[in-house]
């Protein structure tokens, strides 16, 4: 299981720094978390101002 940045991501890169895991990055259109990282503690969930990171 991993979290997961949908379309409504508008790149602002703002869940980034909220990582512990540094999972997340740039991706094509939108950031992406990488889920081998990922532990799902849900810490960049509340950083996104379109509400586009869930879990699973
Ligand atoms: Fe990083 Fe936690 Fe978000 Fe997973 S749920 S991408 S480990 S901040």
């Amino acid at each position: 299981m991993a979290h997961k940045i949908n379309d409504s991501c508008a790149s602002c890169g703002a869940c980034v720094a909220d990582c512990p895991m540094e999972a997340i990055s740039e991706g094509d259109g939108k950031y992406k978390i990488d889920p081998d990282k990922c532990s799902d503690c849900g810490a960049c969930v509340g950083s996104c101002p379109t509400e586009a990171i869930s879990a699973e």
